[in-house]
């Protein structure tokens, strides 16, 4: 069993290639998973996965804190905040690598995968890292320290386990994990995926749902992205088969930003002040969730 499904993911790579990691899939088969992120519970501990890519560096060094005196002031002084860019650009070129199975803490799935594209092939990998930047650079504005899972869009990996584990080992205040799906052509709109209590998540469950509703709102209110049409209800559904879901400790969602093969979604997506709007609707969505309601203190 665990044979055949690894002498078909090369042989499906390509296919998968294309819509991978991203959310909705109306039809076919299972999709394994879109995003990946969160990780596991292990609260002391060594590193405990075998992935060096790239995230070595992550748990620590992509974090920014705010020195300025007036930090106190800021908004998110003193908050911690997990971004996981998913995918990474040179995820295509190892098959071997990302096609590796890693436990998601229900089933097994990719280590990661390749991400959509739009027809033009603009990639999901390099969408989710340019929103991610931005996110990041206005959440370190706001007096936030910032976590990333990978630093740059020109590396492999890491597996989804390990973007959930760097996140969870920060004891981030909030988590998001940044997607874009590669659903039908003629779907359109964004949809927040939210954890399914499975064990290392049950904590966060519902702030999780929280956030997942502030995202949702900040969306609709800050970007001209419609909800989708296509994928789940007024904009958000629960996923079981995620690792970034699946294993976090702190609150988090997945938002697939939009649909990558509609062209409408992908004349937004591919712009880069429409990238820096959703930036900011989402960090508006981190400053309502750790300040606004009672923030759901990380886990
Ligand atoms: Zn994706």
């Amino acid at each position: 069993m665990r044979e055949m499904l690894r002498a078909g993911a090369v042989a499906g790579l390509l296919i998968a290639a294309l819509c991978a990691g991203c959310g909705a899939a109306p039809s076919a088969a299972p999709r394994p998973a879109a995003a990946r992120s969160p990780a596991a519970p292990a609260a002391t501990g060594g590193t405990g996965s075998a992935f060096p890519p790239e995230g070595s560096s992550g748990a620590g060094s992509g974090t920014s804190a705010t020195p300025t005196p007036s930090a106190s002031v800021l908004p998110l002084a003193g908050k911690v905040v997990g971004i996981d860019p998913g995918h990474n650009g040179r995820n295509k070129d190892a098959p071997d690598i990302i096609d590796r199975q890693v436990w998601n803490g229900r089933e097994y799935e990719d280590c990661d995968t390749t991400g959509t594209q739009t027809a033009a092939g603009y990639t999901e990998a390099q969408f989710n890292f340019n929103v991610a930047s931005d996110l990041r650079a206005d959440l370190v504005a706001d007096g936030a320290r910032v976590v990333m899972t990978r630093h740059s869009n020109d590396g492999i990996g890491p597996c989804v386990t390990t973007r959930a584990e760097i996140i969870d080992r920060s004891h981030a205040n909030v988590g998001i994990d940044i997607h874009a799906d590669g659903g039908p052509v003629s779907g359109r709109g964004f949809t927040v995926l939210e954890p399914v209590a499975d064990g290392p998540n049950d904590s966060v469950i519902r702030s999780s749902a929280r956030f997942g509703a502030d995202v949702r709102a900040a969306l609709l209110a800050g970007t001209s992205m419609p909800e989708s049409d296509y994928y789940g209800q007024d904009g958000l559904i629960d996923r079981d088969d995620l690792a970034g879901l699946n294993l976090t400790t702190v609150p988090k969602v997945l938002v697939e930003c939009g649909n990558m093969p509609n062209p409408t979604d992908a004349a937004l997506l591919t712009e880069p002040s429409f990238q820096r709007e959703l930036a900011r609707a989402l960090a508006v969505a981190i400053v309502q969730f750790l300040t606004g309601g009672q923030a759901g203190s990380g886990a």
